[in-house]
């Protein structure tokens, strides 16, 4: 592993952008106003611009384009980040996260309370 002083790469920068995207979705409201709707739309619709990995931008400007944000409520975006989430992860070969456990993983920890 590198030094944490080193600037991240695409793997730790995905980690941390998935880390702030997750948890904005968890809390974002059940029933947000038209102003936080408006700016959650506009942080989404920033990333294909602005992600500092090009073709990860790109592949996600393509993917929204077919799968628009749903900035309905907390579920639905929740939900719609994950399956955007899985496109990537699918990409990659990596595991399918069941979008079921999406409030365990980024909001609420295990029943066991071994994060509490
Ligand atoms: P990550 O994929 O970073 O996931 C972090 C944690 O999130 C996991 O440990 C798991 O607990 C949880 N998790 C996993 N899947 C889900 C899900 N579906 N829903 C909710 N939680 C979940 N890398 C590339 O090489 N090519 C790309 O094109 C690319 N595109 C990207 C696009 C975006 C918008 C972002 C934010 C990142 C992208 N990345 C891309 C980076 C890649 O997705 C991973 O972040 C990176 O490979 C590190 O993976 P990881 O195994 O540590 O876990």
């Amino acid at each position: 592993t590198r030094p944490a002083y080193c600037p991240p790469d695409v793997e730790q920068l995905g980690r941390a952008t998935w880390t702030f995207l997750h948890t904005t979705a968890a809390y974002y409201p059940e029933r947000p106003t038209p102003n936080q709707r408006a700016n959650m739309l506009n942080l989404l619709h920033s990333l294909p611009i602005l992600y500092p990995c090009s073709h990860c931008a790109s592949h996600l400007g393509e993917t929204m384009k077919t799968n628009p944000p749903d900035v309905s409520g907390r579920i639905a975006l929740s939900r719609w980040l994950c399956e955007r989430h899985n496109e990537v992860n699918e990409s990659l070969g990596k595991k399918i996260f069941d979008c079921t456990k999406t409030d365990e993983r980024w909001k609420d920890g295990p029943p066991d309370g071994s994060c509490d």
